[in-house]
């Protein structure tokens, strides 16, 4: 098998997988009314990799490094600054290509190549070989997959193995001569549901006495025992949006549930290496925030052209203050953008693997949480508050009332009322909406929170050379 067509996926996801949204169990999530939008989402990724078009093929598409096969780029392990820079570049090539995010290979590949640098590190022949089968097996198959971390974890003061119950972590049960029993959930998973593969890892350090929640593993959506309860989204458009012509693009979030799921053990990457689940967990978050932030540079970009475009249609780009908030917005996004490319150019080396530079992915990732709701206030300030009032398309298309809107909503006399109410809507969708309160909550928490950058960075930042800058200016010998 090679390169899958979009149909291939689709049809590969009936398999009898146990998914629930709204309190439904979904016999075929891909003619479902939202998760069918995940799944087309997820699906556009086949499309790029299919597409007739040299430039697109030759992006999302490499050769396999011994066959020479065409494989999904996604799955090239990084050596290079080279290939970090390919990931930034198919991840914001992709939503500017689809209008989505068809995160279908990008999660799962930051667990898979994380397991490889900490198998390496413990010099475990097992465990590389099962990471390097697994990578095989996901070429061959051309499959998508998601990455699971975030335990649901309980009481969030408390370790793993102090909670009121084992299971607020995902830990083994069992273990024989063929593999291992894992039980617990994983929660917020992005395209979980619309994935062929679920790729485990450790969502913290683990202690001595906490062996059997250092696991990882990869497991079929299909397995017996895994459930899928999943966020309900917002489906295709409604007839109230002014909206592009192309279809709603999202993708959903699911928990999944580990209800005494069997891993054969060919396809466990950690079992019990307590020792190594920092790194593990450490060395995913560095490739998923660099993830993060390839894919925030298209959106924060289209956000930042609303206001410009807002403050057009409104007649007020010459005024001073719309120009001075523009240029926040502008440093914002060029920042993020600098800060992504910059962690690609310099990454730390594992072996032959690169691993994105952890304390430049890590302020890039701050930078944009930390700034993003200031970022927002900017643009509500600058389009006003018709993105809160504005009539829908419904009322634009009543002839009882069209007239009005068209006399009355126009702005400056370069544009049409219809184009300001089409800006308006795509305004108010990133910045007043359902999805844009999503959307600011998940800039707090998705590719962890704010603390965990932080953490991260007090761990990498050269604090020690700080000080000995400090103690040389002081003139207090060293
Ligand atoms: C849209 C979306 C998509 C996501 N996709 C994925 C995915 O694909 N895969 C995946 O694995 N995860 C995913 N996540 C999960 C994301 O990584 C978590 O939301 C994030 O790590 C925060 O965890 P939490 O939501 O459990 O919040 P909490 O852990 O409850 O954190 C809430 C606050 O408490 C603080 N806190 C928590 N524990 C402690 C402690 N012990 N000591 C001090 N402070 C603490 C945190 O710093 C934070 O400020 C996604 C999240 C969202 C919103």
């Amino acid at each position: 098998m090679g390169l899958r067509t979009v149909d291939e996926y689709k049809k590969s996801l009936r398999d009898g997988r146990r998914v629930y949204i709204r309190g439904e169990k979904v016999e075929d999530i891909t003619v479902h009314p939202i998760l069918g939008v995940a799944v087309d989402t997820v699906a556009q990724g086949y499309a790029l990799t299919g597409s007739k078009e040299a430039e697109i093929k030759n992006l999302f598409t490499a050769p396999h490094p011994q066959t020479g096969e065409p494989i999904n780029r996604f799955f090239v392990t990084p050596n290079n600054p080279e290939d970090l820079a390919y990931r930034t570049r198919m991840i914001q090539r992709s939503i500017e290509l689809t209008g989505g995010l068809p995160f279908g290979k990008e999660i799962g590949t930051d667990c898979l190549n994380a397991a490889f640098v900490v198998a390496g590190q413990m010099g475990k022949k097992q465990y590389q070989d099962n990471a390097r089968n697994f990578l095989e097996h996901v070429r061959t198959h051309d499959l998508s997959m998601c990455g699971a971390v975030t335990c649901v974890k309980g009481d969030r003061s408390k370790e793993p193995s102090k909670q009121k119950h084992p299971d607020y972590y995902v830990h083994v049960v069992d273990k024989n001569k063929e593999g291992i029993v894992v039980k617990g959930a994983k929660i917020h998973i992005t395209s979980a549901p619309a994935a062929n593969e679920i790729i485990v890892v450790p969502t913290r350090q683990m202690r001595e006495d906490e062996g059997d929640y250092a696991v990882s593993f990869a497991v079929p959506a299909n397995t017996k025992g895994i459930v899928f309860i999943c966020r309900a989204g917002r489906g295709a458009w409604s007839k109230h949006e002014f909206h592009p012509d192309s279809p709603a693009r999202e993708l959903t979030e699911a928990m999944i549930v580990f209800d005494n799921v069997f891993v054969p053990w060919d396809r466990v990457f950690m079992c019990g290496e307590w020792q190594y689940s920092m790194l593990l967990a450490y060395t995913f978050a560095t490739f998923h925030r660099f993830t993060a932030i390839s894919y925030k540079v298209p959106l924060v970009e289209a956000m930042a052209g609303c206001a410009v475009a807002m403050a057009e249609y409104n007649g007020l780009d010459r005024v001073g203050h719309i120009r001075d908030k523009i240029a926040d917005i502008a440093g914002y996004v060029e920042t993020l953008k600098a800060l992504t490319n910059a962690s690609a150019k310099d990454p730390v080396m594992y072996g032959d693997i690169a691993v994105p530079n952890p304390l430049i992915a890590n302020m890039a990732k701050l930078h944009f949480a930390g700034k993003y709701h200031d970022f927002i206030r900017l643009i509500q300030d600058i389009a006003g508050g018709i993105i809160a009032t504005a009539p829908d398309r419904q009322d634009w298309e009543n002839p009882e009332i069209h007239d009005y809107l068209e006399h009355y909503l126009g702005g400056s006399a370069k544009y049409s009322t219809e184009d300001r109410l089409k800006m308006i809507h795509a305004t108010m969708r990133f910045a007043c909406s359902h999805e844009s309160a999503f959307h600011e909550v998940t800039t707090v928490h998705a590719e962890g929170s704010m603390a965990a950058q932080k953490m991260m960075i007090l761990a990498e930042a050269p604090l020690e050379r700080y000080k000995q800058m400090a103690r040389a200016a002081a003139g207090i010998a060293s």
